[in-house]
């Protein structure tokens, strides 16, 4: 499987050789043991928080270890909202996210999903949104499908402006962009597994209290029960260290050179959400009049893998929900790809899928 080129780096990555090292505890370590052994577990988890805490610019007391994204934003959905209350969200949230608001929605809370073609909503379409009875509005920083941005500072402002609660589902944005999270930022959820660290392990950054979704112990200031995971913890905490500028500016000129060869090996290419800014490593295009399913089974059986969206669509032949609330026609999101590098990505990976793209494209269209 080595010569295998990745290219679904969005649906997760490959844990780095110095992240599993960082994960390798010898001795029994559990925080909350009274012996010395459970002095050096507090200690090493103190260290991990803070050095986190740093790195999102959240204090210390504000960082949460939870088990992934997905817990992070059920925590807040389910623990802020209730009967009554109005939730501000879009048609283009992860299914942890959309699926999680679709849940609580027969509760009785009422829920905007905001769609628009560029594939991200603005903060004067949020303000539009707003009701006296609105408690939480929650968006992408990146779509994980398309790349696209949202202007999370001028969500925080309006957010902020408002006293409304801000949930920013940050994933994509760790080690993809520039990491800004003001102070209308109230909550935001990270994952370890999209960054070359461990699966099972993310980040609630809170600035304000959620009542807490596991309730037992009184681990993590009583925020979330049950003996912390401190191998994933550190496995985080090193592969958040490890991200830098300089990897995010070769995935850019390396998705640029994808862009550009396949635009010279088929002209009629569509790149979703290339209008805007988009982060770094995300490039999701249609092949108009391809069948993307045959595309991407011809590329597997070459060797190379990709994918048509959200490794969370239940079905193979799905076909994207974000690229239809994007109003791309059916047709069309049935002719797409998404490609999504990573640091390890190289540039003889890139040339090596434009060559083999050129001869299944001509056998295909
Ligand atoms: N949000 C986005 C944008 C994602 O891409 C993912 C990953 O699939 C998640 C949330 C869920 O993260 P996790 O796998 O840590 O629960």
């Amino acid at each position: 499987m080595t010569s295998y080129i990745y290219l679904d780096n969005n649906a997760t990555t490959a844990l780095d050789p110095r992240v599993a090292t960082a994960m390798r505890l010898e001795l029994p370590l559990n925080p909350s043991s009274p012996h010395r052994y459970g002095q050096r577990a507090k200690q090493l988890l103190l260290e991990a928080t803070r050095r986190v805490a740093a790195h999102l610019s959240f204090k210390p007391e504000e960082v949460l270890f939870t088990s992934g994204a997905t817990e992070s934003i059920n925590m807040v959905l389910r623990g802020l909202l209730s009967k009554g209350d109005h939730l501000v969200t879009s048609a283009f949230e992860h299914a942890c996210l959309y699926n999680t608001a679709k849940a609580i929605e027969p509760q009785g809370v009422a829920i905007s999903f905001l769609a628009h073609p560029r594939g991200a909503i603005s903060p004067e379409e949020v303000k539009a949104a707003l009701l006296p009875e609105t408690k939480l509005i929650a968006l992408l920083g990146a779509n994980n499908e398309t790349g696209v941005l949202t202007d999370i500072d001028g969500v925080a402002a309006l957010a902020a402006s408002r006293g409304i609660p801000l949930l920013v589902d940050g994933v994509m944005l760790l080690g993809k962009h520039t990491l800004s999270l003001p102070a209308g930022v109230t909550f935001a959820a990270f994952s370890g597994h999209k960054i070359h660290g461990p699966k099972g392990v993310g980040v609630l950054a809170m600035r304000r209290p959620c009542a807490p979704l596991l309730t037992g112990g009184p681990q993590q200031l009583g925020r979330r029960a049950g003996t912390e995971n401190l191998e994933a913890i550190l496995g985080f905490t090193a592969a958040l260290s490890l991200l830098s500028e300089g990897e995010r500016r070769q995935m850019a000129l390396l998705r640029d050179r994808l862009e550009a060869g396949l635009r010279i090996l088929f002209p009629e290419l569509l790149v979703h959400g290339g209008d805007g800014p988009r982060i770094c490593n995300t490039s999701n295009v249609a092949f108009p009049g391809v069948d993307g399913e045959s595309l991407l089974i011809e590329l597997d059986l070459q060797g190379v893998g990709v994918s048509h969206g959200s490794a969370c669509m239940s079905g193979a032949r799905e076909v994207s929900r974000i690229l239809l609330n994007m109003g791309i026609p059916r047709k069309i999101a049935q002719s797409s790809l998404r490609f999504s590098l990573s640091r390890q990505t190289t540039q003889e990976e890139i040339d090596r899928t434009l060559s083999l793209l050129e001869e299944i494209l001509r056998r295909l269209s």
